[in-house]
């Protein structure tokens, strides 16, 4: 798709008037399809007449709000690429991220602008801050919707220009800027939406943040660009979130694998009227098959679909499409159109491997990113000459082409030549009716060995699990190879705003221990 992102997206907009685009699932405010239409146009005349000009970097620092997919798009017609913040992010986090990638401009809300300030103050280079909403001393996005400037004329090249820069989860390392071409995210969003349809009457709910390029694709993007109608929350609560469904009549959910578990085993699921729901979709972590299942039973849906994906990857290569009845448990999808995939031996990757064996998963199409900003050992690192990117994940294909994940290939726990995978025990360890969320990493013993390690949250109706109970459930149901050999109980599972688990904490929590 030769079209800069706005188009891709927006290009409809304005002949679906009065439709409901995005509504505060707090609140009730709306906005229509319209407005959002004449609202992003207006905002971009007055970004351009503020000075923004095409490559600069704009940072788009707020939580899901109505007015957050105005003011990417508004950045994007200006010619800006839009750097995506953590709402949650430190000032000194915030200020990395601002200097990693030369940001001159920032756009939060007034909530957050102590963080933006200092984070400003820090990273030095900002021209300006502007608000989504209203602040004493800066100028607000709300003010520019009156503006009469005509429309800036950008030149945008689709296939070189960068339009998003988001950055990676930092699940494994430090987060790194992702370059996202216009092509990257609109092309991706073609190959998706016929995987995912939605329309007019369907109502999607925004719980996953919309800076995460999982958020941005599947709650923004895709029900934007057909007409479906976006509620949005700014953050995960579990009462308001179900409330949500029961009041917006929410008919299709895009989330994590912990919502899932919330979904299938919370008892405050009861209390709501959930009938709306026509299908729910997990991806961004592995989500365990017997979860997906008791989670479809309790809500009576088709089974929960999976979807595969990575920043790197715009984001997405696998889906399990919303038509498939009779998807096989625990997949996440198929390889969705103009994508090629190959499994390559870990041992030796040059051998690729055929169904039904475990290697790196290896994607080559029009999503694979541009590179890491500034870092072209890293991207040479990720993708070869030929436009091979390396996922860093595990996974197999069956005969018929469903992917299986098993997770990622640095967190495979070696032990005496065996490979255990954390996701496989994660899932085990779910199973277990008095264990409310797990964590496992590898750890190595005084003899050398690297083992897994537990981190066990107990359900509140079984405060008396032990440890010895854990492992000995586990042991019961795994080869010996894989038994747990430490239990550690905690309070919460450190996780990312995605819902990955944050192993890096644990090994520190390890290390303080
Ligand atoms: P960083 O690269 O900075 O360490 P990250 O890899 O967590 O962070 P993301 O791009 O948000 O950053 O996540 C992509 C990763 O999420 C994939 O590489 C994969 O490990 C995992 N993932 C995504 N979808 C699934 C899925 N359906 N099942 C299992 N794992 C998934
Ligand atoms: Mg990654």
């Amino acid at each position: 798709v030769e079209e800069p992102i706005h188009e891709a997206v927006l290009g409809h907009a304005a002949s679906r008037g009065d439709a409901p685009a995005l509504i505060d699932g707090v609140n009730g405010m709306t906005l229509t399809y319209a407005q959002l239409d004449t609202f992003h146009r207006r905002v971009a005349a007055a970004l351009a007449e503020l000075g923004v000009r095409k490559g600069d970097v704009l940072a788009l620092h707020s939580p899901n709000t109505v007015a957050f997919p105005t003011a990417f798009y508004a950045a994007t017609r200006a010619g800006a690429s839009v750097t995506t913040v953590h709402p949650l992010a430190t000032a000194e986090e915030f200020a990395k991220q601002l200097r990693d990638c030369a940001a001159r401009w920032i756009v939060t809300v007034s909530p957050l602008l102590e963080t933006a300030r200092a984070a400003a103050e820090l990273a030095g280079g900002i021209r300006e801050i502007l608000v989504c909403d209203q602040a004493e001393g800066h100028r607000s996005l709300l003010d520019m919707l009156g503006s009469t400037t005509p429309e800036p004329q950008v030149d945008i090249d689709p296939v070189t220009d960068v339009a998003a820069l988001p950055y990676s989860s930092g699940t494994t390392g430090t987060p790194k800027g992702v370059m996202l071409t216009h092509r990257n995210i609109a092309t991706n969003l073609a190959q998706l939406t016929p995987t995912m349809p939605m329309g007019p009457g369907d109502r999607i709910l925004a719980v996953l943040p919309f800076f995460h390029i999982y958020g941005l694709t599947a709650l923004m993007n895709a029900p934007l660009r057909q007409g479906a109608t976006v509620v949005v929350l700014p953050r995960f609560d579990l009462d308001t979130f179900l409330a949500a469904i029961e009041k917006h009549r929410i008919s299709g959910l895009y989330v994590a694998p912990p919502i899932v578990l919330a979904l299938a085993k919370h008892p405050a699921v009861e209390g709501y009227d959930l009938s709306s729901l026509k299908y729910v979709i997990s991806a961004a972590a592995p989500l365990d098959a017997g979860l997906a299942e008791a989670c479809s039973r309790r809500l009576g849906l088709p089974p929960v679909g999976q979807a595969y994906g990575m920043t790197e990857l715009s984001p997405g290569t696998h889906v399990v499409p919303l038509e498939e009845t009779n998807p096989p448990p625990g997949s996440v999808g198929k390889l969705i159109a103009g994508t090629e995939m190959r499994i390559v031996s870990l041992d030796d990757p040059g051998k690729d491997l055929g169904a039904g064996e475990r290697g790196e998963i290896v994607i080559r199409g029009p999503q694979v990113m541009k590179g890491y900003l500034g870092r072209p050992v890293e991207t040479a690192a990720m993708i070869d000459d030929d436009g091979w990117l390396s996922t860093g994940d595990v996974g197999h294909v069956d005969a018929n082409g469903w992917l299986y994940v098993v997770d990622r290939v640095k967190e495979l726990i070696k032990y005496k030549g065996f490979q255990v995978a954390p996701a496989e025990l994660e899932a085990l360890l779910l199973t277990h009716p008095g264990i409310a969320d797990a964590a496992v990493i590898g750890v190595y013993d005084i003899d050398n060995n690297e083992r897994p390690h537990a981190y066990v949250v107990r359900q509140p109706t079984a405060p008396d699990v032990t440890g010895d109970d854990v492992m000995e459930y586990v042991a019961e149901r795994v080869s010996p190879y894989k038994k747990v050999r430490h239990i550690t109980f905690l309070d919460a599972v450190p996780r990312a705003a995605s819902g990955k688990i944050l192993r890096r904490e644990l090994r520190e929590l390890r290390g303080r221990a």
